[in-house]
């Protein structure tokens, strides 16, 4: 059976967020003054949200969902972000932040962006040795991400609408919007396949995490690293890995060649994880 590897794409693939890159990229399309004008409501706006949003989440982790599995609890939590995440788009759209880009400028822009050590490597070693590669995103340009990583693997993300003319309309098209959304994108692109990693960062790639039979965290940010405790989702260095249960608990990581040693050298590192937790 065709194993797959899906991974998130900003911090995962790439050493930083992207999506400051977007507005960044439609004011060099507007004269000066009107530049520095969204300038300041893109600034405003990112204050707004981040606000908002540490103040759900403390909140939440106060008093974190119950639940009978990881899934559960993930599901609870995501949900209490979901007006603040949808929230923030529809300001964008309201102030046209990302209107009148062109499509090619938008690859040219993914071509740029720094990425981990070894993570191209990675998933290029993947695709050769067979295994169905997918991103899965909750980033706003499939175009960005097609110029970053190239042909690797099919790309599933958020997008900018186009006109006529193939400039961006300023609005979104919301596919990948929450944690959930991200898991139900990996249960269907794992369909019929065989055994499924997932590789991601942060807490919108819990879902995903918990559906893939090998769930791997890179990084340790603090935040993610407090969600998990208050969810009951253990994680065990890769080197702890015999531990490892699919859907219960995860796989943490500091970098890509860790992640490649999984893949591709499993006997000797020894992951056997049970299907049934
Ligand atoms: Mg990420």
């Amino acid at each position: 059976m065709t194993p797959v590897l899906a991974v998130d794409f900003d911090e995962t693939i790439t050493t930083l967020d992207t999506v400051a890159r977007l507005p960044k990229l439609a004011a060099e399309y507007l004269p000066r003054a009107e530049a520095a004008g969204r300038g300041r409501s893109w600034e405003q706006g990112v204050s707004s949200y981040v606000a908002q949003w540490r103040e759900t989440f403390e909140a939440v982790l106060a008093s974190p969902p119950d639940g009978p599995t990881a899934a559960d609890r993930v599901d609870a939590f995501s949900r209490r972000f979901s007006d603040i995440e949808n929230g923030s788009l529809t300001a964008i759209e309201d102030r046209s932040l990302l209107h009148g880009i062109p499509r090619a400028a938008l690859t040219r822009c993914g071509t740029g962006i720094p990425k981990r050590d070894g993570a191209d490597e990675t998933l290029a070693e993947a695709r050769r040795r067979g295994f169905d590669v997918h991103i899965i995103s909750a980033n706003w340009s499939a175009d960005m991400l097609r110029g970053a990583v190239g042909d690797v693997g099919d790309i599933h993300s958020n997008d900018l609408e186009f006109d006529a003319e193939g400039l961006t309309t300023g609005r979104f098209l919301r596919r990948m919007v929450s944690a959930r959304d991200k898991g139900v994108c990996l249960r269907g692109v794992a369909d019929g396949r065989g055994r499924v990693v997932y590789v991601g960062d942060g807490m919108n790639d819990l879902a995903a995490l918990l559906e893939a039979d090998i769930g791997i965290v890179i990084g340790r940010k603090p935040d993610m690293q407090r969600v998990c405790e208050a969810l009951g989702i253990p994680t065990y260095a890769m080197a702890e890995a015999g531990r490892v249960s699919a859907g219960e608990s995860l796989l943490r990581v500091d970098c890509w060649d860790e992640i490649a040693q999984c893949l591709f050298e499993r006997e000797r590192v020894g992951v056997e994880p049970t299907a049934d937790g």
